[in-house]
């Protein structure tokens, strides 16, 4: 006898009523075939077993229920941020005092920068050095924001000397500063729109 039992998908076929075309045929097979029909008598039982389990609905906010039991690990930053936000709105500190002091210590950051870039005359040792290599740093670094911000050829026709190295990095920690000014102000009016 020529038989070939049903392979599992084609048993699924089945238990689905799935109307397509050779549907007859594997019904044909099951029928003649005792493995094949207690094969397919099984999956039967189940779905319809599974088709008789009621349909459960979770009550309503069941998922908030369950996830104010359950400890959220938020990254540290998050966290920080979302305390200096409340600190800022609960007005604990007044608020133009603290945007003040952040918009200080940007131009702070921004001028030391600025300084040490420049300073190329101090004395004393190892310090010097450090300083050095401190400055080299970040005029490579700000000349590589640079190459980044303007692409490669402008920076090579720009920089024809180490004046002009030095005018990108004015330039750069110039937009840095406004860049950080910006930033602070829009902080400033974002706070305020939470507080009115
Ligand atoms: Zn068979």
């Amino acid at each position: 006898m020529n038989h070939r039992h049903l392979l599992p998908h084609e048993i699924d076929l089945l238990v689905d009523g799935n109307a397509s075309r050779g549907i007859a045929a594997l019904r044909a097979r099951v029928e003649a075939c005792d493995d094949c029909r207690a094969q397919y008598d099984a999956l039967r039982r189940v779905s319809d077993a599974v088709d008789a389990v009621p349909h459960f609905m979770p009550r309503l906010r069941f998922a908030d229920a369950i996830m104010r039991k359950v400890q959220v690990m938020a990254p540290w930053h998050v966290g920080l941020a979302g305390s200096v936000r409340r600190f800022i709105s609960e007005g604990a500190v007044p608020r133009r005092l603290i945007l003040t002091g952040a918009a200080l210590m940007g131009v702070a950051i921004s001028g030391a920068a600025a300084w040490l870039a420049f300073r190329g005359d101090l004395t004393g040792g190892t310090f010097t050095l450090a300083l050095d290599q401190t400055r080299e740093g970040m005029v490579f670094g700000v000349t590589q924001v640079a190459v980044h911000a303007l692409g490669t050829d402008a920076i090579t026709t720009l920089a024809g000397g180490g004046r002009a190295t030095l005018a990108i990095t004015t330039a750069v920690l110039a937009a840095a500063t406004i860049g950080a000014l910006i930033g602070f102000r829009r902080l400033a009016a974002i706070a305020a729109m939470h507080r009115s």
